[in-house]
């Protein structure tokens, strides 16, 4: 495949903030974006050239979208197969369809994470009550419950501890088909954001830690504070996956650090995700290149940006909710980078944007 020409379209499925800001790092790089969403209010729609409001059942839709763009990527892992198909018929899809089959189904990514010979909590797969309790009793309590598709930020999962009533806990995810994971004692949550490029070549981040409020990203702190092996480790896992999945573009995997007695440390793989991240939005402004412009470079064909950190330190804060209020206090104070969606409602657990801090 060819490097994109320059001015050329690409297209994103998804409007929401990572579409936005994928878009306008498009746009800096002379390239146009044409955004597909089921959602008239998509923050994306406003900084892009094109846009096409139709759900992602709308065949017709998506072929006309396709047509009209040099690539398509995506903002968001639950792009329905058939979409990503019709997509595919009509266009380069960058990742491609297999990156999201892999990670639109907990249980078949952790398999796949597994099938690498990568840590990770120990899982098994439940269909119905009799398969949870058959995994409980294999892997023990506390364990944590999780539907096999459309789980993010917390939203359906629930921790089994001792004692507690199995059948409630799958009563409360609605009792679909789950993954159960041992309960992890991590030490910190950590991620690695990577891209690959068309030639196979891997530009990863420095690992990063992240601190979570109500199983939403609240804080991204660079460096983390990790041994030097781990940090290799966790690029060689980020090595490893986009390699398997004959990766193009931006992923990121987020890690559990598990700490020993003696201090050694130990990383287990969570959760990968086939697209730009909240855990690397301190790269835009504190990296060399944002995540935003080397998914744009990866999936354009082009060369990969340098991954550095900009400062001895970087941090990103989310804006959630009520947080943008203190928008104009972060606008005067100096040195504070401020980025919002454009968000009309400022909604409880509603991301409205960040704040990234670099210290020199
Ligand atoms: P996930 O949707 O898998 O990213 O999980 C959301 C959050 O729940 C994670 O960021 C962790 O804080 C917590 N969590 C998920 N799985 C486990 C686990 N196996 N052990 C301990 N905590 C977990």
């Amino acid at each position: 495949m060819s490097p994109l020409a320059p001015g050329a379209t690409i297209g994103i499925l998804g409007g929401g903030q990572l579409g936005r800001l994928i878009a306008l790092a498009a746009a800096r790089l002379g390239l146009k974006t044409h955004v597909f969403s089921d959602d008239p209010d998509s923050p994306a729609f406003a900084v892009a050239a094109h846009a096409t409001h139709a759900t992602y059942e709308d065949e017709a839709a998506l072929e006309a979208f396709s047509r009209s763009v040099a690539v398509v990527t995506y903002e968001f892992e639950n792009v329905p197969a058939r979409a990503a198909e019709i997509v595919s018929r009509h266009a380069v899809l960058r990742p491609g369809a297999r990156a999201l089959a892999t990670t639109q189904d907990r249980l078949a990514e952790k398999s796949f994470v597994a099938g690498l010979g990568l840590a990770t909590a120990p899982f098994r797969g439940v269909e119905d009550e009799a398969g949870l309790a058959a995994a409980l009793a294999a892997i023990g309590a506390p364990a944590v419950l999780k539907t096999r598709r459309f789980g993010y930020d917390g939203k359906g999962q629930v921790t089994i501890r001792p004692g507690d009533d199995a059948a409630a806990a799958f009563a409360a995810i609605g009792r679909a088909p789950a993954i159960l994971e041992g309960f992890v004692p991590f030490a910190a949550e950590l991620s690695i954001v990577a891209a690959r490029g068309l030639d196979g070549g891997l530009a990863a981040y420095e690992a990063c830690e992240n601190e979570h409020e109500r199983h939403i990203l609240a804080e991204t702190r660079v460096p983390a504070a990790i041994g030097e092996g781990t940090r290799a480790a966790a690029a060689d896992i980020a090595r490893a996956i986009g390699d398997a999945l004959d990766y193009v573009g931006i992923f990121a995997v987020e890690l559990f650090l598990v700490r020993a007695a003696d201090g050694a440390e130990r990383l287990l793989v969570n959760e990968i995700a086939p697209r730009v991240h909240n855990s690397g939005h301190w790269t835009d402004f504190g990296a060399q290149t944002s995540q935003f412009e080397q998914h744009v470079r990866a999936i354009a064909g082009w060369p990969l940006g340098g991954t550095k950190r900009l400062g001895r330190a970087v941090s990103m804060t989310n804006l959630i909710g009520d947080a943008v209020e203190t928008v104009p206090a972060l606008l005067a104070e100096e040195g504070a980078h401020v980025t919002l969606y454009g968000k009309a409602q400022a909604r409880a657990g509603r991301k409205m944007g960040h704040v990234t801090r670099i210290a020199w």
